[in-house]
């Protein structure tokens, strides 16, 4: 069996980087930029004041110093004369500092008495003047990749780039298969269950930046699952859920390769997750899933989050770890790297309780996946250990 980076290696074969689209800047948040993309313009454009005051001379800057009102800039309307010896000009946040002027006294530090101006306060060494580009110049670029979050928005917007190059959504089809299963809403009979892997899984991946496509649930029959595998058509990505281990009801593994799956490989060393199946189909890569609810999601988290952000063109794309301190002992583990839920305080991490793979409760309690190797020996309270933030 192989392990979780071997696993994740083939993975990663399995998909490239998607093409780049243009989208219009307020639909770019969360999106991966494409190409660099640079500034058009200065900004400020021009020298602006950073305070409400009076634009003067700094040369004649001092205690009890007196000058002429000779105009008004505000934000959006430039003071269009020169400012000369002994003159000031009224000045308001982000107006352009008028020619002549090198210095704002701000407001609370003058006596006005109709168009004379005294500084009556100690005005200091700041000119309270933005200089023109002090935020960024015409040329100044955002490197791609990068993954566009709020305030990369806001700069966007700045540098007056109104359509912005980003990698295409990556399309998911996630196809739940299992006779026990019916969607949520509808009305399960005594011996069914609600689908729940698929809604998680479509959360998970559509906040790293998918579309994903929920398809009817298969049933555990050569044709039904033929049916989904059909209506998956076009996905970059088709994750089945369920049915991959090797019961009589296991059936889309041979379903998959019936349909001419190249698989890339079968189970993986780890707890939960075992009987993970992966390979080409057609133009998509494919992935078999587990069906218990934990284990899918756990899988979710290792394996398509980062197919998903290598679609997407990123360079990070393996989650990165983080090391914190036991808050409780811990048995030794078994042969399989184990992904234990665990959850997090200000002291440390600790498991929790129960371990087993059907328990969405426990799932949703947890803040972390404590990471442990394989056959690693019993751990106390104080002992580092790795964990995967959730
Ligand atoms: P399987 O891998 O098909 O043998 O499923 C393992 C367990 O996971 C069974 O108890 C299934 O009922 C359950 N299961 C499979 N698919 C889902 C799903 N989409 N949502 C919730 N439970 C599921
Ligand atoms: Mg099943």
């Amino acid at each position: 069996m192989i392990t979780v980076e071997e696993a994740r290696a083939l993975l990663f074969d399995l998909v490239s980087p998607l093409e780049a689209e243009e989208v219009p800047l307020a639909d770019a948040a969360g999106r991966v930029l494409a190409r660099d993309v640079a500034a058009t313009r200065d900004q400020p454009p021009f020298a602006a004041s950073s305070m409400d005051g009076y634009a003067v001379k700094s040369a004649e800057v001092e205690l009890h110093a007196m000058f002429k009102v000779i105009g008004e800039a505000a934000a959006g309307h430039a003071f269009g004369g020169l400012v000369g010896a002994g003159q000031a000009v009224r000045i308001f946040t982000g107006a352009p500092v008028p020619e002549g002027a090198d210095f704002v006294v701000i407001q609370e530090d003058v006596d006005r008495k109709g168009d004379l101006i005294t500084i009556t306060d100690a005005p200091g060494t700041k000119d309270n003047i933005r200089r023109a580009g002090v935020d960024f110049t015409k040329g100044t670029t955002i490197s791609a990749p990068c993954l566009l979050r709020a305030e990369d928005v806001a700069l966007l917007a700045a540098m007056n780039i109104p359509q912005v190059p980003v990698a295409r959504k990556p399309v998911v089809a996630l196809i739940s298969t299992g006779d026990e299963l019916v969607m949520p809403g509808d009305e399960p009979g005594p011996d069914q269950i609600i689908a729940s892997n698929t809604f998680g899984l479509k959360a998970l991946l559509e906040g790293l930046g998918a579309h994903v496509r929920v398809l009817p649930i298969a049933r555990d029959t050569v044709a039904s699952l033929e049916t989904a595998f059909g209506l998956a058509h076009g996905a970059d990505l088709v994750v089945t859920i369920g049915g991959a281990s090797v019961g009589d009801h296991d059936l889309v593994g041979d379903v998959a390769q019936g349909l001419g799956m190249e698989r890339a490989f079968y189970k993986v060393r780890m707890r939960p997750g075992k009987p993970l199946m992966a390979g080409r189909l057609g133009d998509a890569a494919m992935v078999g899933l587990p069906g218990n609810p934990v284990s899918a999601m756990v899988c979710g988290y290792l394996f398509l989050a980062p197919m998903i952000r290598r679609m997407l063109g990123l360079d990070d794309i393996v989650p990165p770890l983080r090391r914190a301190r036991l808050t409780a002992p811990l048995a030794a583990n078994g042969p399989r790297e184990h992904y234990m839920r665990a959850t997090l305080d200000e002291n440390g991490i600790a498991a929790c309780e129960d371990q087993d793979s059907s328990l969405l409760s426990v799932l949703a309690l947890a803040d972390a996946l404590l990471m442990r190797p394989p056959d690693d020996p019993a751990r106390d309270v104080g002992d580092e250990v790795t964990y995967l933030p959730l």
